[in-house]
């Protein structure tokens, strides 16, 4: 339902929760984020409101870091539980993947993968994402490549943001019917399913397009097709009433 995403100096943590309460208006079931720090990846999600995962960071604090991916769900395939919260982690927890919308095939990709040895412990849509992006970074080691791979395979609406412990400093969105928009700081930027989610830091704003894929690191945004191509960039500024 809401995507945030963070790259830049400040605390992923504090940034990625801030987003999603502004997000909250839009309705959700359950609540999660991600961060990178100290060479590795630290999740936590509840089912229910912010207030269970705020609560829940209280009693385990993550590992703080400047790299975050942060969601508010909206259940469509799995109900509303801590295991079918998002992020979904690979079976090593190197990667993460939050993600809006449906995967309409993900029954053959599951199957595809439980065969390969992936143990899957939700009941979403979503999860294959993490498993496969986990099998395409072991190969490509570079997590854009590994998203236009993976979403090469998708089918339905998704939009799909991404981090993995062995590219730190790299946050990594896509999507295809389902929006996404990248928030332009000064080394920093942002990553949300809705510009609500980052203007109190920045109003300069770039809409992804269909099929599209974007990096975002502190010194620049990437962005290309699924087909790899490099895709042109529109920035606009967002006028937008904040306190609306
Ligand atoms: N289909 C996914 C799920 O049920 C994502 C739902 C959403 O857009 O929040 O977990």
């Amino acid at each position: 339902c809401g995507i945030v995403g963070y790259v830049g100096g400040q605390s992923a943590l504090e940034v990625v929760i801030a987003g999603l309460k502004r997000l909250e208006y839009r309705g959700y079931d359950s609540a999660g984020v991600a961060v990178l720090a100290d060479g590795g990846l630290a999740a936590a999600k509840r089912a229910g409101k912010l207030v269970n995962l705020e609560k829940e960071l209280g009693e385990r604090p993550l590992p703080s870091g400047s790299t975050g991916i942060g969601h508010t769900r909206w259940a469509t395939h799995g109900g509303p539980t801590d295991v079918n919260a998002h992020p979904h982690l690979d079976n090593a927890g190197r990667v993460a993947v939050v993600h809006n919308g449906i995967i309409e095939n993900f029954a053959a990709l599951r199957a595809e993968l439980a065969e390969r040895g992936h143990d899957l412990s939700s009941e979403t849509d979503t999860e294959v994402v993490a498993h496969l992006l986990a099998e395409e970074f072991s190969s490509s080691a570079d997590l854009a490549e590994s998203m236009r791979l993976v979403c090469r395979r998708l089918r339905g609406a998704f939009t799909l943001v991404a981090v993995h412990a062995d590219e730190p400093g790299v946050v990594v969105g896509a999507r295809r019917n389902s929006p996404l928009v990248v928030g332009v700081g000064e080394d920093e930027y942002f990553l949300a399913s809705d510009v609500a989610a980052f203007i109190a830091h920045t109003r300069s704003a770039i809409e992804l397009g269909q099929d599209q894929v974007v990096e975002l690191r502190r010194e620049g945004v990437a962005v290309t097709g699924f087909d790899g191509l490099p895709a042109d960039v529109r920035s606009y500024h967002v006028d937008w009433d904040a306190s609306a």
